[in-house]
């Protein structure tokens, strides 16, 4: 090996003697960090097509770091194509920007991940979109114009955990040529598969996933995927996601690749506790209602049933406090959790909480929900009973 002081010193430092080989087997596959990629030769340069999903010509449209998560995704999700956004937010944003133009309707359900109701509100006051809500357990408050182009569906809900009655809101899109789009970070893919979820083996055309949240398992890492199986729509989105430059890092990716081998079984132990937590909710005399998917008494609980064959459920599980708990005492409940840290997101391996006043979420009237306020546990990876501890702790302070 020559030595570094045998050529210029800036020049040998850059164009070092090992170069890492191509290939070689290791248990995580090899990180690629890219914002340039060299091209072999001027031929290489001019027959590179950097509309082809997969091929290589600038950090922004991707690395063999990034296509390797994006293909995974797409399969735990059933589906065929998959783009992957910094944020979830931002995947959601993806699909609004590529799919609506002036004069479309969008329609959302009341119980919508907030941030994408802000995004849409935006571009209807913008652009001249029309946002109609509808209630995601009523198939019936959902009566699209002959403008409407896009469906947004969230199972379940953010916050109130309702499950939608899937089957029957995209039978009802189909039959209009509505495309339909699945926030699917509860479900994670683990859940039901969004592209084959009935007997019919109905599908959603778009399934959006906060990686966020159980793919990464950390809650360090931010990042989204934009999953389709029809390559037209996946080409729109495509062409979408690389001129606004949304791309993501490969280190992250690469975290997000290694967490993606225990997701399931991380998925499965949060539920488990979710559902331990749910049984003791229930007992107690301070909620009006404890809300989670497989209650029997919470509203969707049918659409799970009938959706969710697998009988799995993710780890949120919110309650109502009965409306002698004003914000003062249930701001004390919350400061006095000592494992559950207050903070947004699920997923990773602390147990997290988060209030609500539901009064300023909704445009619709709820039927199916008690006045009071809202606070929504995700549970994290410790010992359910230490759970159920600290929220007794907790309650006792309101005493
Ligand atoms: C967290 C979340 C998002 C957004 O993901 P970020 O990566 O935090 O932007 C979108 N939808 C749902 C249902 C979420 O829980």
């Amino acid at each position: 090996m020559s030595h570094i002081l045998n050529k210029k010193f800036q020049t040998a430092l850059i164009h070092a003697p090992r170069k890492a080989p191509q290939y070689i087997s290791s248990v995580q596959p090899p990180l690629f960090r890219a914002s340039t990629i060299i091209f072999e030769n001027t031929d290489a340069l001019f027959n590179r097509h950097w509309t082809d999903p997969y091929d290589y010509s600038y950090g922004t449209h991707g690395t063999p770091t990034t296509f390797t998560l994006a293909d995974q995704i797409a399969q735990i999700e059933g589906g065929e194509y998959c783009l992957l956004a910094p944020s979830g937010l931002s995947a959601i944003n993806l699909v609004n920007s590529a799919l609506l133009a002036q004069g479309d309707e969008v329609w959302v359900p009341d119980n919508v991940y907030g941030p994408n109701m802000e995004h849409l509100r935006n571009l209807e006051k913008r652009y001249g979109i029309l946002v109609r809500v509808y209630n995601p357990i009523d198939v019936t408050s959902f009566t699209p114009s002959e403008h409407a182009k896009l469906l947004w569906l969230e199972a379940t809900g953010s916050v109130t955990l309702e499950f939608p009655d899937l089957v029957g809101l995209v039978q009802k899109a189909q039959a209009q040529q509505i495309l339909t789009v699945l926030d699917n970070t509860w479900g994670a893919g683990l859940a039901f598969n969004p592209f084959d979820f009935s007997d019919e083996h109905l599908a959603v055309d778009i399934s959006v996933h906060a990686l966020t949240k159980y793919p990464s398992g950390g809650g360090d890492i931010l990042m989204g995927s934009v999953v389709t199986r029809d390559l037209q729509l996946h080409h729109k989105l495509f062409h979408m996601h690389a001129i606004q430059g949304i791309a993501v890092s490969g280190d992250d990716t690469a975290q997000i690749q290694r967490s993606l081998a225990h997701m399931s079984i991380r998925y499965d132990q949060q539920a488990q506790s979710a559902l331990k937590l749910l049984a003791w909710l229930k007992q107690q005399p301070q909620f009006s209602q404890v809300l989670h998917p497989c209650d029997p008494e919470s509203a969707g609980h049918e659409y799970w049933k009938q959706v969710c064959t697998t009988g799995k459920s993710a780890g949120l599980v919110s309650v109502i406090f009965k409306p002698e708990y004003d914000l003062k005492a249930v701001r004390k409940f919350c400061d006095h959790l000592n494992l559950f840290k207050l903070g947004f997101s699920w997923g990773g391996p602390i147990s997290l909480v988060m209030l609500y006043e539901l009064n300023h979420m909704r445009s619709l009237k709820n039927t199916h929900l008690q006045q009071g306020l809202l606070v929504r546990f995700c549970i994290g990876l410790e010992d359910a009973e230490d759970l159920v501890q600290d929220i007794q702790n907790a309650l006792k302070q309101l005493e």
